[in-house]
């Protein structure tokens, strides 16, 4: 069968910045033109490895090494290559549920209700960003209540630069 899957995802241009959709075509997996969207279970098992392809960003067309992480055989993150040779993918979390798909946002969650749920004691960093702009950095529970109540999730992933719980942001749900 010469038939293909294929991974779909969000990813920042390491060269200029532009966020593009990026559509990896694969024959290493059933070949049955699946569709795999972050919290999809690509392999069955508890295979955990990262998979590693080049895609050309379509604003500067430089080419990106992107890796997607693979835990226990679920799609669970999306990073830059260089990025990924320093993650311990034992350390990484599966998800839940699936959460993504075409043109679907991940979670359009209030980002106060999403903090609500940690408990009093469990404080952390959290760096809060919409479109690379910052809106707050600081501890979890120190976050202002207006900003808690403005934004909307769009997507949670470990911040190993300012060695914070990165939250990306956005004014309303499901923009
Ligand atoms: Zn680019």
């Amino acid at each position: 069968m010469g038939l293909f899957d294929t991974f779909w995802g969000d990813f920042k241009c390491q060269n200029c910045g532009e966020v593009f959709r990026f559509e990896e075509q694969t024959k290493e997996y059933d070949r049955s033109l699946n569709n795999y969207y972050i919290g999809d279970y690509v392999d069955k098992g508890n295979k955990n490895y990262f998979f590693d392809f080049v895609q050309e960003c379509p604003k500067c067309k430089v080419n990106n090494d992107i890796s997607v992480a693979i835990r226990r055989g679920q799609y669970v993150g999306v990073y830059p290559s260089k990025e990924a040779r320093n993650i311990n993918i034992l350390e990484l979390d599966n998800i839940s549920k699936r959460t993504g798909g075409k043109g679907d946002k991940m979670m359009k969650q209030l980002l106060g209700d999403f903090l609500n749920i940690t408990t009093a004691d469990d404080h952390f960093f959290i760096n809060v960003q919409k479109k690379r702009e910052q809106i707050y950095f600081g501890y979890n529970n120190e976050i202002p209540e207006e900003v808690k109540e403005k934004y909307y999730i769009e997507g949670i992933y470990l911040d190993f630069a300012s060695e914070a719980l990165g939250i990306e942001v956005s004014d309303k749900a499901g923009e």
